[in-house]
């Protein structure tokens, strides 16, 4: 884990990083609130920080109250290490938002221990965010987290002036899957469909769980030809599926329908519409007959 200094006397900061680094800890660090923050507007910034009360340009508080006035995703755990230590001092700093509190000269192995508290809370969220953020079955994201991916996406191909496309996928008949051999094996079965979508999608294009057995892919960066040719190859490898079932007697084949549709000028940001215009795509595969890929020309 990451751990980001913020201290404006050398001395203290060398010994802090130096016990940090025997602790195992990637360390950064920063001279002074403003560099500190600074450091964490960037991406992939420490989660936990341990910083001085006063400092120039800005202080720790400061620090500690700018932070927690962000829009981050993830929490930020904020130790204060300070040499004012008055009941008065700690009050102060837990209203700004700390944490924690630890009084100069510290005790390392107070000092370990207290962020091992910060590291297990900084797991908990994160655990918790995956648990709000995934569909349990398939591991994919949920609609909900899905969308705000899509959010950020749609923002980002609109500020770039690059395309984006979707492709919303359906098993067909998947209803008589679970009929005929269960519903154990109807998750089997989406297990399995999401694998091959994975593996015939790129690295940065993301997939979600749309509905039950109807999926959603957003591939940055593509467009409408792009969004049908990968819709075509992910149909053909799904209908060569051979889906052994788990006592190996016999395998389930199965097929799916597609619609896409790309990002337009009119369509800007509007994330209902492309679904819709996605959805109104598959809606018409299934009509004409499904095993298909239709794109939505708008
Ligand atoms: P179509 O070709 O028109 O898409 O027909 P379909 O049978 O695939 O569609 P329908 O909407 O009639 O049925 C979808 C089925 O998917 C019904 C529902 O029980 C099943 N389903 C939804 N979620 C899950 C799940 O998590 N596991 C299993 N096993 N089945 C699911
Ligand atoms: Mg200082
Ligand atoms: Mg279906
Ligand atoms: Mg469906």
């Amino acid at each position: 884990m990451k751990i980001l200094i913020a201290e404006d006397d050398p001395i203290s900061r060398r010994v802090l990083e130096a016990n940090l680094l025997e602790w195992g800890y990637e360390v950064m660090v920063a001279s002074d609130g403003g560099e500190a923050w600074e450091i964490i507007q960037q991406p992939e910034s420490p989660n936990l920080i341990i910083s001085d009360w006063m400092m120039p340009r800005m202080d720790g508080l400061a620090l500690c109250r700018e932070i927690r006035n962000m829009e981050k995703s993830e929490y930020i755990y904020f130790i204060i290490l300070t040499a004012k230590g008055e009941k008065k001092d700690i009050i102060e700093g837990l209203e700004a938002g700390a944490d924690d509190f630890l009084t100069k000269p510290f005790n390392p192995e107070e000092l370990k221990y207290r962020i091992r508290i910060g590291e297990r809370i900084i797991n908990l969220e994160r655990r918790i965010l995956e648990l709000a953020n995934t569909d349990p079955l398939t591991g994919l994201l949920n609609r909900r987290a899905f969308l705000e991916r899509m959010e950020q996406e749609m923002s980002r191909a609109q500020r770039e002036k690059k395309p984006l496309s979707l492709i919303l996928a359906d098993i067909d008949h998947f209803k008589s899957v679970n009929d005929t051999y269960g519903h154990q094996i109807g998750d089997l079965v989406l297990q399995r469909f999401v694998g091959q979508l994975t593996t015939s999608t790129r690295p940065y294009d993301f997939l979600g769980r749309y509905g039950g057995e109807e999926f959603v892919v957003c591939l940055p960066g593509g467009d409408g030809l792009q969004a049908a040719s990968v819709s075509e190859r992910i149909r053909r490898q799904v209908e060569d599926m051979e889906i052994m079932l788990p006592d190996d007697s016999r395998s389930i084949r199965i097929t799916a329908s597609f619609g896409t549709a790309s990002n337009s000028i009119e369509s800007g940001k509007n994330i209902d519409l492309l679904i819709k215009r996605a959805d109104d795509a598959l809606y018409l595969a299934k009509d004409k007959g499904r095993n298909c890929v239709c794109s939505s020309c708008a």
